[in-house]
């Protein structure tokens, strides 16, 4: 049987990350198509009271570390701690996965260089499946190999999307970008039908080689884009910076919603970087995505593309972004959203009266 496939958590304050989740939710289909037990493996300290809620993600074991060294993500004790686990087991885990966040872009290459594996990192789809290596200069690499983590992610200058494929040693390892996968659905499940191993933490003087003199972290009032429901997108098409308060307007009529843009427009300094959708941005998946002067590059699309509803509105009928919108709308947004501003607004009011 092949070995575990294991996520490895994230964790900010004791709070697990919801990209952790995400990725307990893929692998479970990687874990069931293997015949696998699913792990995920917690750092940090006093963090039971978070156990609950990933046991309803369907997974089968947890590795619990709990340190107060650990309560902060620091490179050499988490890789410290991580890789003196693993090394206990008979099997190695057949697929290790990180969130692709600042602390997975940091561990991973740590974990996988000790483990002399390879690394794909900023996936976009897995998949497990069989590979035949026929040919090449490193003559030991042929054979065939029935269950490869067949990791996707965009390449060649982001115009293609390439598969990554490295199954020639165990761990397989991928990092994935957050909101790429769909939250798991709960399941019936708790931390009772659940396999706990508590770590062993035994850390050395050379862990501490770097020292956290100070976490600052910005708080932000405004709205994540990725939490949003509902995500007005603006691109180069709009012209100017003072654009976005029409979109925000447009956003307004809607809750929970916020305004986003693509690279373009970030680059153009009208709008923010958090704010940027796609490649090089965050991936988002609202309800309703509006897409107004968007060209609709790979670039941007893999970052909104399983959005549940995509409206675009672009003045050229033959702008990419109508090959994957749900509803398109050829027009000028300056007369297109002043309209859909209006009518959604009727709409309100109607309602409002109707419920009085
Ligand atoms: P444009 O391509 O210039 O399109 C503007 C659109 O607006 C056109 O379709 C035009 O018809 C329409 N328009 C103009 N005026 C109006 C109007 N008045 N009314 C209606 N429609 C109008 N891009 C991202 O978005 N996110 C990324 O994360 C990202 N990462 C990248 C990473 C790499 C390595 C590279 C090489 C590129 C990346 N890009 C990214 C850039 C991407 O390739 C595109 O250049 C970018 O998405 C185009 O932005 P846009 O659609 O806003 O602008």
């Amino acid at each position: 049987m092949a070995g575990e496939v294991l996520i490895v958590a994230e964790q900010v304050h004791g709070e697990i990350a919801k990209v952790t989740y995400e990725l307990l939710g893929e692998g479970r289909k990687l874990a069931d198509k293997l015949k696998s037990p699913l792990s995920c493996f917690i750092l940090g300290h006093n963090m039971e009271s978070q156990l609950e809620k990933i046991a309803q993600t369907g997974v089968d074991k947890i590795y619990l570390a709990d340190h107060e060294e650990l309560a902060e993500y620091k490179t050499l004790t988490y890789r410290r701690v991580i890789i003196e686990e693993i090394d206990t087991w008979q099997t190695a885990p057949h697929t290790l996965l990180m969130g692709s966040t600042t602390v997975g872009r940091d561990l991973a290459p740590r974990i996988a260089a000790y483990y002399e594996t390879g690394l794909t990192a900023d996936t976009i789809e897995l998949d497990i499946g069989p590979y035949e290596h026929k040919a090449g200069i490193d003559k030991t690499k042929i054979g065939y190999f029935p269950e490869c983590l067949y990791a996707n992610r965009p390449s060649f200058g982001e115009s293609l999307k390439a598969r990554i494929l490295g199954p020639w040693k165990d761990p397989q390892m991928a990092t994935i970008r957050p909101g790429v996968f769909a939250l798991p659905k709960a399941v019936e499940k708790s931390v009772k039908d659940l396999e706990i191993k508590k770590v062993k933490v035994e850390l050395k003087p050379e862990d501490f080689r770097v020292k956290i003199a100070k976490i600052l972290r910005e708080e932000s009032s405004k709205m994540d884009i990725s939490e949003a429901d509902v995500i007005v997108s603006g691109g180069f098409g709009l012209g100017s910076e003072e654009s976005f308060s029409l979109l925000q307007e447009l956003a307004d009529c809607f809750q929970n919603s916020t305004i986003a843009a693509s690279r373009k427009a970030v680059d153009a300094g009208w709008i923010a970087y958090p704010y940027q959708v796609g490649q090089t941005g965050k991936t988002v998946r609202p309800k309703i995505y509006i897409a107004c002067a968007i060209s609709g590059a790979l670039q941007h699309r893999v970052g909104m593309q399983k959005s549940d509803l995509i409206i675009a509105i672009n003045k050229d009928p033959d702008a990419p972004i109508f090959g994957f919108a749900d509803h398109g709308i050829v027009g000028d947004i300056f007369q297109v959203i002043p309209e859909m501003i209006k009518q959604l607004k009727t709409m309100k009011e109607q309602k409002e009266l109707q419920t009085a």
